[in-house]
C-alpha cells in the first residue's frame, strides 16, 4: 500500500550549523539498515525531513523493522503515492487511503494540506476545505475535528501528492557517528549489551572489547558475545570487536595476589588493555555495564578504584538502575535471551567467596606491586595477540 516513508526527527532539528552533519549522518544510518531489506531505496532530504522513496516493490514490515533500529528517527510515517491528475482524482485516492487504512469510520479527523510545489493551483486551506468536504460525503460517520483529531490525513502536494496519516514511533536518541566514538567492555552478561546500546543512542560509534580466558571459558562463551554484539550492531552499526585473550594474567593475579582482591585487580586490568584500544583507535572513552552496589565490584568504592587507572573518561549509563530495569531495556532490544545462555564469562570463574567491597586503594596498588615483575610484558602480549572481529548487525 504504502510507496514511501517520510521520516521526522527530533534533537537533531536543532543543531544550528551542524544541522546537515547529522542529517548526512542519519541518511547514512537509515542506508546501512536498509541495505539488508528486500528492495531498492531512494534517499533524500529536503527542509528538515529525510524522505525515503521505494523503487518498486519491497518488504515493507522488515523495512520498518530495520528503520526502527536507526537511533535519531522520532516517526516514521508510510506514505501513499499518487500522481497529480486534478483535484476529483485526488479526492478519489484520498477516500480510497482512508478506506482501506480505517475499517471503523466512526472517527474524527482534520486534513492537512501542504504545499511544497508552490504552483498548485489551489491555496492548502482550499484543498483542505474541499477535501474535507468529500471524505464527509463519502463517510458519514466520520467527524471534522480540527483541534484533537482521531485522523490526521496529511495531504503533501510534490512532484507526486504524498498521502499519509501514521508516525508510527522511531527509536530516538542521535543518529550514531555524530558523537565520537567509545570503547565499550562487552562481556556476555545482561549490562554491557544494554550500556552499549544506550551509548550508541546518544550518536556515539561504538568499538568493543572482550576478555576470554580460554580453557576456562568456552569458545561458545566467546560466540555469544559475538551474538551479543550483532544485537546491538543492528543499532549502533558495525561494531570492531576486540578479543583479548586474558588467561595468563588472571591466572598470576590469582597466582599472586589475596582472592578477595581479584576481580578489582582484573577489573583494573581489563580497564588498562581497553584504554590502550581506545586510544589507538580514537575512542574518547571507555563505557561498562556497571551500576552502583550490584555486586561487590561495583561498591562506589570499587568504582572508585577502577577508575584510579584509567586516564580516559568511564561511561556508566546503567549506573542508577535496577537489575528489573536493566532487564526490561534488554528485553526491549532483543539481547535478554542470548545472555541468559548459561555460558560463563570469565569473570565468574575466579570470583572469591567474599570478595571486598570496599577496597583500599593503598591495599589494591600494594597487591598489584606483586606483579610488578611480569605483568607489563603479559599484558604488552595480550594487546599483541588480541583478535579483531568485525561484527555486522544480524537482524534474524
Ligand atoms: P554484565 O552483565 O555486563 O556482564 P555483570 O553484572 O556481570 O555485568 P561484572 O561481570 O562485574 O558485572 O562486570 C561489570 C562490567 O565490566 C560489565 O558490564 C562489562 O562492561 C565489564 N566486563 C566484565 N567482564 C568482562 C569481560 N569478560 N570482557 C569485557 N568486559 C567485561
Ligand atoms: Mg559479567
Amino acid at each position: 500500500m504504502f510507496q514511501a516513508f517520510l521520516i521526522k526527527y527530533g534533537e537533531i532539528g536543532i543543531k544550528g550549523k551542524n544541522r546537515h552533519l547529522f542529517e548526512d549522518a542519519l541518511i547514512h544510518q537509515i542506508k546501512y539498515a536498509l541495505k539488508p531489506v528486500e528492495g531498492e531505496f531512494l534517499i533524500t532530504k529536503e527542509q528538515g525531513r529525510v524522505y525515503i522513496e521505494a523503487v518498486g516493490p519491497y518488504d515493507y514490515e522488515e523495512a520498518l523493522e530495520h528503520l526502527q533500529c536507526v537511533f535519531g528517527i522520532v516517526g516514521i510515517c508510510p506514505v501513499v503515492l499518487v500522481e497529480d491528475e486534478g483535484l476529483d482524482k485526488l479526492a478519489a485516492d484520498v477516500i480510497s487511503y482512508l478506506d482501506s487504512r480505517y475499517s471503523n469510520k466512526n472517527q474524527t479527523f482534520k486534513v492537512h494540506t501542504r504545499r511544497a510545489r508552490k504552483s498548485y493551483p489551489l491555496s492548502s486551506m482550499e484543498v483542505n476545505a474541499i477535501l474535507g468536504e468529500r471524505i464527509l460525503e463519502a463517510f458519514p460517520e466520520m467527524k471534522v475535528d480540527v483541534h484533537n483529531p482521531d485522523i490526521m490525513v496529511n495531504v503533501e502536494i510534490r512532484g507526486k501528492i504524498n498521502i499519509y496519516s501514521d508516525i508510527i514511533p522511531g527509536p530516538g536518541g542521535m543518529p550514531v557517528g555524530t558523537n565520537g566514538k567509545g570503547m565499550l567492555l562487552l562481556s556476555g552478561g545482561i549490562d554491557s549489551p544494554v550500556a552499549g546500546y544506550m551509548i550508541a543512542k546518544r550518536g556515539v560509534k561504538i568499538d568493543a572489547v572482550y576478555f576470554h580466558a580460554p580453557p576456562y571459558t568456552s569458545e561458545r562463551a566467546k560466540q555469544k558475545v559475538v551474538d551479543l554484539a550483532k544485537i546491538v550492531a543492528r543499532f549502533s552499526g558495525p561494531i570492531y570487536l576486540k578479543v583479548v585473550n586474558f588467561t595468563d594474567i588472571q591466572m598470576y593475579i590469582y597466582e599472586k595476589c589475596p582472592h578477595e582482591e581479584l576481580t578489582i585487580i582484573m577489573r583494573r586490568y581489563m580497564m588498562r588493555i581497553a584504554e590502550h584500544f581506545a586510544e589507538e583507535t580514537n575512542s574518547l572513552g571507555l563505557i561498562t555495564g556497571e551500576s552502583i552496589g550490584q555486586v561487590a565490584s561495583q561498591t562506589m568504592q570499587s568504582l572508585a578504584a577502577t577508575d584510579e587507572v584509567c586516564r580516559f573518561p568511564v561511561y556508566r549509563p546503567l549506573i542508577g538502575f535496577d537489575k528489573q530495569e536493566i532487564i526490561a531495556l534488554s528485553e526491549k532490544i532483543g539481547t535478554y535471551e542470548t545472555s541468559i545462555l548459561p555460558y560463563e564469562d570469565c569473570c565468574t570463574i575466579f570470583v572469591a567467596k567474599h570478595p571486598v567491597t570496599k577496597p583500599s586503594l593503598k591495599v589494591i596498588r600494594r597487591s598489584e606491586q606483586r606483579l610488578r615483575e611480569n605483568i607489563e610484558e603479559m599484558v604488552k602480549t595480550a594487546v599483541e595477540t588480541a583478535e579483531t572481529i568485525v561484527v555486522e548487525a544480524d537482524m534474524s
